[in-house]
């Protein structure tokens, strides 16, 4: 079915009471607009929340980098603050997709969507990110829960989300050259406490990688990864790229994040 009500809130109460039943929010609409046009996907109502004062926008703290739901990935790729505090969200935001979908598409739609090939995902667990939501605050570890599923609820609504700034970090993709999607991604951070390091593009869901975890908290340098041995087993297999060759390529991306770092 692809009729269905348009219907713009202008606060997020609104919003909320709106998305009863089949409705469902609209940010950008670049992965659900094309669902509903492949007929993957069906609502009764689009709830369309660009227009929510306060839902777009970046703040920057010495501890913490937060970003409104709806602002767009070529507003972080583009933005001096992002940059300064955490220049690899900033390179993680422009290798997103094209300009179009860069320009349209939004970090917390992308967040919601938690496509297992998505970017954003692997950057809110390297960098122990919290997700503010209209009814809770929610820690990135507990937020991702399976292919396209998240600890949202219906009609809950990401209103921000807050990265902790690393000493260090760095973001290595390896991308699907025709979407830009990634067919691996490794995203390494040294935060205050702890090493990080998130995957995305090889399993169902993003992941935390204990094993590059442990070695580069033993020794944060790219050749601590080499004796690291990453096993394929429950990895993804597909017309792009063996299990065993993502399990290669994490290698890989890792050794490149960490020496950018
Ligand atoms: C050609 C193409 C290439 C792409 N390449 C990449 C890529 O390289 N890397 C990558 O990571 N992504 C890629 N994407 C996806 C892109 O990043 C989208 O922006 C993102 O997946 C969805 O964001 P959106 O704002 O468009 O959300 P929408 O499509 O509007 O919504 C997606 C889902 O999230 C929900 N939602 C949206 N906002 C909120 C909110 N604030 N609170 C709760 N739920 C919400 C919606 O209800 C819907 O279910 C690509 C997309 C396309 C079309």
């Amino acid at each position: 079915m692809k009729n269905f009500n348009f219907k713009t809130a202008s606060n997020t109460k609104e919003a909320t009471k709106l998305a009863s039943g089949r409705a469902t929010f609209l940010a950008g609409g670049m992965t659900l607009l094309p669902a509903i046009k492949l007929r993957l996907a069906a609502y009764s109502d689009l709830i369309n929340i660009k227009k929510i004062k306060g839902l777009s926008g970046i703040k920057v703290s010495s501890k913490s980098l937060r970003i409104g739901a709806t602002t767009t990935h070529a507003e972080v790729s583009s933005s001096k603050e992002v940059g300064k505090s955490i220049p690899s969200l900033a390179v993680l935001a422009e290798g997103i997709g094209d300009p179009q979908v860069r320009n349209r598409g939004t970090i917390g739609g992308s967040i919601a969507n938690n496509d297992p090939a998505a970017d954003y995902p692997s950057a809110c667990l390297a960098l122990n990110a919290t997700i503010h939501t209209n009814k809770r605050k929610i820690l990135a570890d507990k937020f991702f829960k399976g292919m396209f599923e998240t600890d949202l609820k219906k009609g809950e609504l990401i209103e921000s989300v807050e990265f902790e700034v690393p000493e260090k970090s760095a973001y290595a993709k390896f991308p699907n050259p025709a979407s830009r999607y990634a067919i691996v991604g490794v995203y390494v951070a040294r935060l205050k406490k702890e090493i990080r390091v998130a995957i995305t593009g090889v399993e169902s869901c993003v992941f935390r990688c204990k094993k590059l975890e442990d070695a580069l908290s033993s020794n944060f340098s790219s050749s601590a990864i080499d004796s690291v041995n990453i096993s394929s087993k429950g990895f993804n297999d597909d017309i792009h790229a063996s299990a065993d060759y993502r399990a290669h390529i994490i290698k890989v991306m890792a050794k490149k994040a960490v020496s950018s770092c």
